[in-house]
Formats: structure tokens, sequence, C-alpha cells
């Protein structure tokens, strides 16, 4: 479809009604807005659904406190849609004659502001609006194209509940919870506090509008919404960043998404980051960059999937304020994603806590985090830019073994020898075999750099991979003889106790590439980063290649030794007497197969 036939069709549509003014008050499936019609001040009724979706059922914010409301029709004021008798006239009215001959003629009458349909397009009070600071806003509502320029990501909007949103900043007010005794009076009952929002005050609901969150204890202080989200609303608005601010579950959760880029423009997300964080650009438009980061951008340039980027800060009157980096990738061309959140913030409401906060330095410290987070990551996505292959991943597991990273150790060698004869097989060490079964198998579940992540394969992305996976998921190991070495069923676990060993693996993943990275800047070579490791290797890991002949105890019964310029070691057993005969010995390999 061209350009002019959009327009066509946006001409050829209804416009929208447009009205600028206040809420009255909401229900979970109606709004009622308060306005100055052209013949006095008026209340209009508008059905949530009817509401035009970039505007929302909660209006477009003005300078001036209003707000403009768009829809596409509204209730009919005198017969509000029904066939009760109310106020007004009902939608219908049949009346009944009796006629000479005792015959019943049903007459039917329609309202007459509606003509029965319970519906209108056009408001029987409508608005004149004339103000020149209105006008834009008011004909891109009434043409339904607000907003349509300003794409935002999906994790935008995600509604509550019922799906509807309301007010980020609505008036949550509190009070002592009382109940209505029989002489119909107000009588308090215990020491809780409860939260109304007043947006949804009506008759109804005795004007207290509608409970929020559940029921507290008196310890608990209420916070509103407002100086909890403004600091990172006002740095989302000076970064000129796409950004959606809304509440939730009827007030309960006030919600900002931030979008800071995708992944195909890393430089446009580091900039945005940069923005968020209040940092001028210099006189030529650029941010002060990480000269690491410009290295590992030098590598080959691959790519992994496009990733939106993005930061939500919610704060919850039910007891909590969060901030989480929100990654969402497409999985499939129908256009579905997957999202994940990776929590930065979390502090709860307890005691005055909440109050007690500095909203602004907290946002800024926030922006770092969330800046070093994406440093963070991007290094991490840079491991592909690392091959590790042959020696080098001898090299790795030597390290670990060799520094215990992790609980990482050699395996040792039992007293029974193989069924064929050949040889003793080895015991313990499971994580040395599984780290070896991760590197040979990539489409191991628990490694998952496979077909779909042939990027990564070989890779010190791989090698992480493979570390993480074996202290998430425990897998099983194959001994020499083929049994099985238990492992618990291979599910993700997310025990606490698990972040140290993963840590661990982070800082040494991170410590190999900044060795590779620092070498390769040093060298001030022209081949790419990749190509210069296959040639001149990593500084970090041929330090584990011996210089000298060495032994090392493994306790009793058992020692390992190096000669000159090997990398892993030969497994030795050995007399329990102070002469340590050697009774037998297999040398470590990495090329240990499993016996199926
Ligand atoms: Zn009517």
């Amino acid at each position: 479809m061209s350009k002019q036939e959009i327009e066509n069709d946006a001409q050829c549509a209804d416009p929208h009604i447009v009205v600028i003014g206040s809420l009255d008050h909401m229900t979970d499936t109606k709004v009622v807005i308060d306005y100055e019609g052209t013949s006095g001040p008026d209340l209009i009724t508008v059905t949530r659904t009817d509401f035009d979706p970039n505007s929302g059922s909660i209006g477009v914010a003005l300078s001036d406190g209003l707000r403009a409301y768009a829809f596409t029709r509204a209730i009919c004021p005198t017969c509000n849609n029904t066939n009760t008798q109310g106020d007004g006239a009902p939608r219908f009215t049949t009346i009944e004659v009796t006629n000479e001959d005792g015959t019943v003629t049903r007459n039917k009458t329609a309202c007459a502001t509606c003509d029965g349909k319970g519906t209108l397009k056009v408001l029987p009070n409508p608005q004149s609006i004339t103000d020149p600071d209105h006008i834009d806003t008011v004909d891109s509502l009434q043409q339904g194209t607000y907003g349509a320029d300003v794409p935002m990501a999906s994790m935008s909007r995600a509604g509550g509940m019922s799906g509807a949103l309301d007010d980020w900043n609505a008036n949550i007010t509190h009070q002592t919870a009382s109940f209505v005794n029989q002489k119909g009076e107000f009588v308090e009952c215990g020491d809780v506090v409860q939260h109304f929002n007043t947006d949804y005050a009506c008759e109804d609901n005795n004007y207290l509008g509608v409970l929020v969150g559940r029921t507290k204890g008196s310890t608990y202080t209420s916070v509103q919404h407002g100086p909890k989200i403004q600091p990172y609303l006002d740095a989302a608005r000076a970064a000129g960043l796409p950004h959606n601010v809304y509440g939730t579950n009827r007030g309960r959760d006030a919600i900002l998404d931030i979008g800071i880029g995708d992944s195909r423009n890393p430089q446009e997300i580091s900039d945005n980051i940069n923005r968020l964080m209040g940092r001028a650009p210099d006189t030529d438009g650029n941010f002060p960059s990480n000269p690491m980061q410009d290295i590992a951008d030098s590598g080959t340039g691959r790519r992994g999937s496009v990733i939106n980027f993005g930061l939500q800060v919610k704060h919850s009157f039910d007891g909590a304020f969060t901030v989480n980096i929100i990654m969402e990738r497409l999985i499939c061309t129908n256009g579905m994603v997957s999202t994940s959140a990776r929590s930065m913030v979390s502090i709860s409401h307890k005691g005055d806590t909440m109050a007690r906060v500095d909203d602004k330095k907290l946002a800024a410290a926030v922006m770092a985090m969330f800046s070093d987070t994406w440093d963070e990551m991007r290094m991490v996505d840079k491991m592909n830019d690392i091959p590790i292959l042959g020696a080098d991943v001898d090299r790795v597991l030597a390290l670990l073994c060799n520094q215990k990273i992790a609980g990482f150790r050699y395996p040792g060698l039992s007293n029974i020898k193989q069924r064929d004869g050949s040889d003793y097989q080895m015991s313990g060490g499971k994580k040395f075999r599984n780290f070896l079964d991760g590197m040979e198998n990539p489409n191991r579940a628990w490694v998952r750099v496979g077909d779909d992540f042939a990027d990564k394969r070989n890779t010190l992305n791989h090698v992480l991979n493979v570390l993480t996976g074996l202290e998430t998921h425990n897998p099983a190991a194959r001994d020499g003889m083929g049994g099985l070495i238990m492992g618990s069923t291979p599910k993700p676990t997310t025990h606490a106790s698990k972040q140290e060993g993963l840590q661990a693996f982070h800082r040494v993943c991170r410590a190999i590439q900044n060795s590779a990275i620092e070498d390769y800047k040093n060298s001030g070579s022209d081949l790419s980063l990749p190509d210069y490791i296959a040639e001149n290797g990593i500084p970090m890991l041929m330090e584990v290649d011996r210089a000298e002949a060495a032994t090392v105890s493994g306790g009793k019964t058992h020692q390992f030794t190096w000669a000159e310029g090997s990398i892993l070691p030969t497994i030795e057993v050995v007399s329990a007497d102070l002469n340590r005969d050697v009774l037998r010995s297999r040398v470590l390999t990495t090329q240990y197969v499993a016996v199926a």
C-alpha cells in the first residue's frame, strides 16, 4: 500500500472524537471525562476499548495539566446505553396501546439522542478547541495518527491483571482500615492501612475509590509513585529517548519503560546510555568511549540476533521498587518476542526504608550500573572473537585445575583395571570431564552453543557457556568404564550458592579476554583479532605451559607430574610411604573420550 493510499484510508475513516478535560472517575471498563462543552460543563462516558490505542484510556497529558482524550464513540448520555429507566430516558421505550377491538399494539420509541444505538459519534455538547498550544495534538488525535511515528518496543504497555491502563501518577490515598457499623458510622478496626485510588471514586464506593494492593500493617510507610518514578522520567526526557509511563492494576503499580536501542547499533546504545547519565558529548558530537570496547569491536563483526534493550522502572504500592534491564529478542519471523529481565535494583517497603532512599542519587547509581552491565554484556558477546582451539582447550582446563577455580580438580586414577585390561580408569574429576564433553559436544542441552549458535563454537564464549552450564545444570559424566557419575537431573538451578562459581568463571574468562585484547592492542597488528590470536596465542594461556618439570602432591596415594613444556600433568598412583614409588600412571590428555 502506497503512502498516498494510507493517507486516503485515514481520511476516509471517521475522525476520532477529541475532548480536553480531566478525569472524573473510572471503572474497570469505563472512563468518565469532565470537560467544558460549548453549552457548559459536561461529563461523557467512554468504554475503555473505544479509546484510540496510541493515546490510550488515560489520555495525553497537556502542559497545562489537562488531558486530551481521543475515542471513536461515547456512551449516549441520555439513555446510558441501557433500557432501564434511570435518570434519563431508556434506549428503547415500548408503549402498549389497547385498541377498541381489544388487540394490543406495541409502539417502540428509540432514545432521541442516539436513535437507539446506545452510542454517539458526535457529542450533544461538543467542545470548541481553539487553544493554539493544543491544536497540533488535537489534530493528530482526531486523525488517529498520534504517536504513530514513535515506535515503542512491545515491552511497553504491558497491562496489569485486567490489561487496562491507569494514570501512572494516580492520586493514591491511604487511611486506617474501617468498617461501617449498623448506625452508619465508620469504625476504625485496628492498626492497618489501606490504599485507595481516588481516580475510581464514585457513588458505588462511597467516593473512596478502588482498593489498591493488600492491607498493610501500620509500620508500612506509604510512598507515592511520583518521587520514585520522576527522576528516571526526567532522565529519559532529557536524553530524548522513547519512553512510556503508565499505571497498571488500578494504579497499584507505576511503570516506566525506557527504550535504549537494539543490538544492531551498539554505538547508539552506548551514546544513549551516556545521554541517560546526563553526560555531554564533545564538540564533534562524540561521547567518551571505552578503549577496550573499541578494540573488541575490531573483531569479525559477527552479530547475534537482534535484541532490544531497555530499562523498566516499577514502583508498587504492594511493596517494592524495582529496576530491571529488559532484553527482548525476536524469536521468530511472525514477530513473536521473548523477553527476559535482569534485576538491577529491588527495594522493598519495610519500615521507612523506601522513604529514606535518596531517589536522585539512586537514579544516578542505576544509570551507572546499567552502563557497566551493558559494557559487560557486550564484552561477553565479543568473546565470540576469541578462538579457543586445540592446545588452548588444554590450557584453559589446566588453568582452572591448577588454581582450583570453583572446585575444578584433576581426576585421580582408580585401583580397577579397565575391562579390556588396557588401563586403569580415571576417578573423580567430574567437572574436568564435563568440561571436555561440553567443548566436544556443543549441542548438549546444558551447553547450547550448537547449530543455532554457530558463532560461539570453539570460542571463549563457548568456554563460558560450558562452565556456566555445568555449574547451573550439574550434568552427569561417564567414567572410563561407561559407568555414570551421577549428576542431578539436568534442569536449570538458580541456587544462590551457585553465584560464587558463576562469578569465578566469569572473572577467569574476562581475564583471558582482556589478556588477548591487550596483547593485540599493543602489537598494532593489521590482522583481525581472531587471526592475530590464531597466529600469536593468548599470553595468559601460554603462561600455563610449564617452564620446567614439576611434581605436585595429590594426596597420600596420588601425585601429578609435569614434563618441561607440558600443559596437563601425568597422574601417578604412588606407594603410601615416604618413598612414594610410582605404582602406575596415566598421561592426562584432553583427547580422553568417554567409553560409550
Ligand atoms: Zn441514547
